[in-house]
């Protein structure tokens, strides 16, 4: 598809916007994988993307919306519409109520945290990606996840601008409302801080970020973890009894602990690569594929439901993908 010029034109010509046809996505995201977006567009600010997203969401093009690309698969073929990323990436505070907008590092929301002496995020160093995405995922680790700390969200729900409580946001591991509901965009979010010693806070995060560093070295071209964890109290009895308590955590059994059972760790297709020290870890050697990611990927959910009768789910999200394919 090719956007047609009368759109482009519309979309560079509000204030704060930048577009390019025919952008690689597989430079925006951190697989390194991708073909190129038929348009791409970035906004700075709050009513650059409403206007733009407005305009998108009207043209009958296709469209999507993408933060800074950690957590994506984007196809080979790319993207046959509209890519759309929201860049605004102010973080402010009243006392111990920070806000901060979409488009902010989520690493840059830890910092300003830690360096305010206001707890809450500092076990989240070191997961990259924009504040807005760590809303639509629930964005967590060791222990916490962002919801603990949200006050307010507000979002775009394709009309107008509206503001969802905590409650409304339907957190749950690794979900939320706006995962539902995909058209609905995350444009700021209050979390209610604790003020705690800034020194503390920093050791916290730079015990937890010496750890992360191993697992992720900050060249590796990956995702995180793949696959979501599993809540074990949602599994099957049958399951459940299959799995040691020596791997649970907080309620949870690793995907990686049934990975490991069927062989994943050194796994490889083509430029992709299970690693060999964490099975619920891909990464891209350098030439790797989606098609061989996504390959991949059916091999060891394959390898998983055969033994476990387990399905497990994805973590990391797809652009460019029919459904059916996603699934499959
Ligand atoms: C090395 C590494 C380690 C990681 N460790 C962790 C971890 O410990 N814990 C964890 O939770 N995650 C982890 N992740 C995954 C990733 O960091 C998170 O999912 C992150 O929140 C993705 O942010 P992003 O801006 O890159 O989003 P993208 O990958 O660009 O997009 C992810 C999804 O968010 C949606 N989205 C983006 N912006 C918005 C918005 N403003 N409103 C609504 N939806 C939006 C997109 O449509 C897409 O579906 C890790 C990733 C990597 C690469």
């Amino acid at each position: 598809m090719t956007v047609p010029r009368e759109l482009i034109d519309r979309l560079a010509s509000i204030p704060n916007v930048s577009v390019s046809e025919g952008t690689l996505l597989s430079g925006l995201t951190r697989f390194g994988i991708g073909g190129p977006a038929a348009l791409y567009v970035e906004a700075a600010s709050e009513p650059a993307f409403a206007a733009a997203l407005q305009i998108a969401e009207t043209s009958g093009a296709r469209y999507g919306v993408i933060g800074a690309g950690t957590n994506l698969i984007v196809s080979d073929e790319g993207f046959d519409g509209i890519i759309l990323r929201f860049t605004a990436k102010e973080i402010s505070r009243d006392g111990a109520l920070v806000r901060a907008e979409a488009g902010a590092e989520l690493q840059s929301l830890v910092d300003y945290c830690i360096d305010h002496g206001l707890r809450g995020l500092e076990t989240m160093t070191g997961i990259p990606g924009s504040v807005g995405a760590a809303i639509y995922g629930n964005a967590g680790a060791y222990g916490h996840s962002i919801d603990e700390r949200v006050e307010r969200v507000r979002f775009l729900d394709g009309n107008a601008s509206r503001s969802f409580t905590v409650s409304e946001c339907g957190f749950r591991y690794r979900e939320s409302v706006f995962k539902e509901h995909k058209d609905w965009i995350v444009l700021s979010v209050d979390l209610r801080m604790t003020p705690a010693p800034a020194s503390e806070l920093r050791a916290t995060a730079g015990e937890i970020l010496k750890i992360r560093l191993a697992k992720y070295p900050v060249s590796m071209k990956c995702a995180g973890s793949i696959f979501k964890n599993l809540i074990l109290a949602e599994l099957a009895e049958n399951v459940r009894l299959q799995i040691p308590d020596r791997v649970v955590r907080e309620g949870k059994a690793p995907s990686a602990y049934f990975l490991e059972q069927v062989g994943a760790k050194g796994m490889r297709c083509g430029g992709m690569c299970v690693a060999d020290y964490h099975a619920n870890l891909i990464y891209n050697e350098g030439a790797g594929t989606a098609r061989e990611l996504c390959a991949l990927i059916r091999e060891l959910k394959s390898r998983v439901l055969t033994r476990f009768h387990l399905e497990l789910e994805e973590e990391v999200q797809y652009v460019g993908f029919p459904l059916t394919e996603q699934r499959a």
